[in-house]
Parts: C-alpha cells; structure tokens; sequence
C-alpha cells in the first residue's frame, strides 16, 4: 500500500563521496543507491523523483565563493550536471529509464528567494514513466545573480507535483536528528525547538549547514503539507519499498525522524 502520490528521495552526499575531496564519487555506492532508486521506479513507476546530493561535486563548487561576484557560483551547475549524469548512467545500468534534469532549467527563483517549479518538464517526465534526477544548482534572480540552492530544497519544490501528498526521504549519513544518542522520533514545524538545539556545529568544509540545513529544509517542506523523513542509507536493506509504505508497514527496528505537519499515515 502506497502512503503518497509522490516520493522524492534524497540521497546524501556523505553516502556516496567524501565532502572534503574535490569531484570525488564512490562508484559502488552510487550504484548501491542507483540500485534502490531503480527498485522503488518499479515499485511506484512515474511516483518517484531522485535527488541527489551534491557531495564532494557540489560542496567543492561552491566553498569559497566571492560574494562580490555575481556569476561566481556557475561553475556549481558544471559540476551537478557531472554528478547527475554518473547517477543517470548507474540508473540506466539498474534499467531504468531516468532521466538528468538541471533544476536551474526547471524551477525559478520566487519574490522570497525560495525555488519553485516553472513548467511542466518534471511532470512529463514522470507521466512517461521516467525517473528523473536532479541535484542542487545556482538560479538567477532578476537581475541575474546567481544563488545557490542547495540538494535538501530541491525536494520543496517539487512538492508542488503532487500538493499534500509528496513524502520526502533523506537519506543521509545518521539515523535522524540525534539529541545525544536518541533519534528524535517526530518533529513538527511548530514543536522543532528540540531538535534545532539539537544540532551540533557543521565542519569548515559544509558549505550547506550540516543537519541544521537539512533539518531546516525539511521543516520549510513540511509547512507546504510534505511528509519528510529523515533516516540513515545504509539502514535499508534488500527491499526499500517499504519508503513507500505507510509507517506502520515499515520493517521493526529502522530509526528515522519525520518531520511533518500532520499525524504520520
Ligand atoms: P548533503 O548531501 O546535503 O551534504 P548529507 O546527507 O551528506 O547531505 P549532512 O549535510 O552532512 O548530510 O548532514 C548530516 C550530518 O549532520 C551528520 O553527519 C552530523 O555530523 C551532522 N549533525 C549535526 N547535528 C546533528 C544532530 N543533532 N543529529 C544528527 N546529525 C547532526
């Protein structure tokens, strides 16, 4: 049984590349993930979105950029489109039709600052049947400058695909948000105080936030009505489908935090 009309999975880039390293990829893993992705398009054909982190591609891209320069964070786009492509071919290895999407070429940057989705790209996509990939990449404002917009709000944005009904799963490198050594269960938009003075400080070479950038994200997604769940890689085992499962279907002993406005179905 199906507990969302859509589910975006995220993939960390912890999972599959050492941050501190310049464009570096672990080929098995990618292919471990590229694997469960393929497993969970057939379970859901046209239901499922991959977004991937940006790993060492994307954190190398970005550190170290001059405010000053409005066009600095281009070369971010060069190093996802890599990214994306290496996921693209592991895809079409597993057998499945998937399809890289630059999200600079699918999304626009709204009044906020916040991305969201222009045109109909994405939802063709999955109405054929394809598993498209996206990463995070750099949008321009009005004027031009370019923002980086990092892998965990990508997901936001395509929430819009399926309104209320869109769960996000983030796979990462912990099995949640950790208090100590206990996985906060549940956390909601309006009662995240525990798991915000939870966090503890991102290393030099994050140039996303750590935990608090995710933790962040996923609370934004789940004020637009997502369900996000966050739990760690390598807790899934022969079988993801039940990340499409209602929770209560869910294999005993998988420890996540879902961050959500509603009841979890
Ligand atoms: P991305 O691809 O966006 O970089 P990622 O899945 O690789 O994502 P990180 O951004 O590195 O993940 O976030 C996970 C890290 O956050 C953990 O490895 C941990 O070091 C850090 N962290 C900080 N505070 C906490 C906390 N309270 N609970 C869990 N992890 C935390």
């Amino acid at each position: 049984m199906h507990t969302a009309d859509l589910l975006v999975v995220k993939i960390g880039g912890s999972l599959f590349s050492d941050k501190r390293l310049d464009r570096h990829l672990d080929p098995a893993a990618v292919r471990r993930y590229a694997r469960i992705a393929a497993a969970l398009h057939r379970a859901a054909p046209g239901r499922v979105v991959l977004v991937s982190g940006g790993g060492a591609y994307g954190h190398g891209a970005v550190r170290g950029l001059d405010p000053s320069e409005p066009f600095a964070a281009l070369a971010l786009t060069g190093a996802n489109a890599e990214l994306r492509w290496a996921w693209t071919v592991a895809l079409r290895e597993a057998g499945v039709a998937a399809f890289p999407v630059q999200f600079a070429a699918a999304a626009v940057l709204g009044p906020e600052g916040d991305a969201r989705l222009s045109g109909e790209a994405v939802a063709r996509l999955l109405a054929a049947g394809v598993l498209p990939v996206l990463s995070g990449d750099c949008l321009p404002d009005r004027s031009g400058r370019l923002h980086v917009v990092g892998s965990d709000l990508v997901p936001g944005a395509l929430a819009a695909l399926a309104p209320g009904a869109t769960r996000i799963v983030m796979l990462t490198d912990v099995d949640g948000v950790m208090d100590g050594e206990t996985v906060i269960p549940r956390l909601t938009p309006d009662g995240a105080d525990a798991g915000l003075r939870a966090l503890w400080e991102a290393p030099r070479w994050d140039t996303t936030g750590g935990m608090a950038g995710k933790l962040t994200a996923a609370l934004e997604h789940s004020r637009k009505g997502a369900e996000c769940v966050i739990l760690h890689g390598a807790r899934i085992g022969a079988d993801p489908t039940f990340l499409l499962a209602p929770f209560e279907e869910w294999p005993r002993g998988v420890p996540r935090t879902v961050v959500a406005a509603q009841p979890p179905v």
